[in-house]
């Protein structure tokens, strides 16, 4: 099955998400549908928010295998910020660049509830970073600067128009 990807001004992306405490058969069936809405979308990324189930969860895959990130803790580091492009399933159509930090350390559970500490760098701490602000109601526009958010806001507000008529 597939799922509904929600779009920008759905509220349910901006609800702060809940952990999971049970990795059961209802969750992996979650995981299941929300890896075929992502693959079918063409996407890197796709948070449980962004199908509607605010749930500490998200699955990513940059090319290297579906990596499935339950309950995800980042671990202080030291790392320098750079600016990389992102786009957002939610928010169709509209990519940007994005300060973030360049490496990261994550902590999380996968799909078979094993804990993983991973360091990330490149495109896959990039992801991390933009699905988890999901799991916290950031969007990637949040963090663009004044003229940056200028420069999208007629497109947010015809995709925030389009879904609130949608939903
Ligand atoms: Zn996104």
């Amino acid at each position: 099955m597939e799922m509904k990807i929600r779009t920008y001004g759905d509220p349910v992306l901006r609800k702060k998400s809940e952990k999971i405490d049970d990795i059961n058969e209802e969750l992996l069936e979650l995981i299941e549908y929300m890896k075929k809405t992502m693959y079918s979308a063409s996407g890197i990324g796709l948070a449980a928010p962004q199908v509607g189930i605010n749930k500490r969860l998200f699955i990513i895959d940059i090319g290297e295998g579906i990596k499935t990130i339950i309950n995800p803790e980042f671990i202080e580091s030291n790392s320098s910020i750079i600016e990389m492009e992102e786009g957002c399933l939610s928010i169709p159509g509209t990519y940007k660049k994005v300060k973030r930090p360049e490496k990261v350390t994550v902590k999380y559970l996968n799909e078979k509830g094993e804990e993983i500490i991973e360091e990330a760098d490149g495109i896959y701490a990039r992801a991390l970073q933009h699905e988890n602000d999901h799991l916290d109601g950031i969007m990637f526009v949040d963090r663009l600067s004044t003229v940056g958010k200028k420069l999208v806001s007629k497109k947010l507000d015809a995709i925030k128009k389009e879904t609130l008529k949608n939903l």
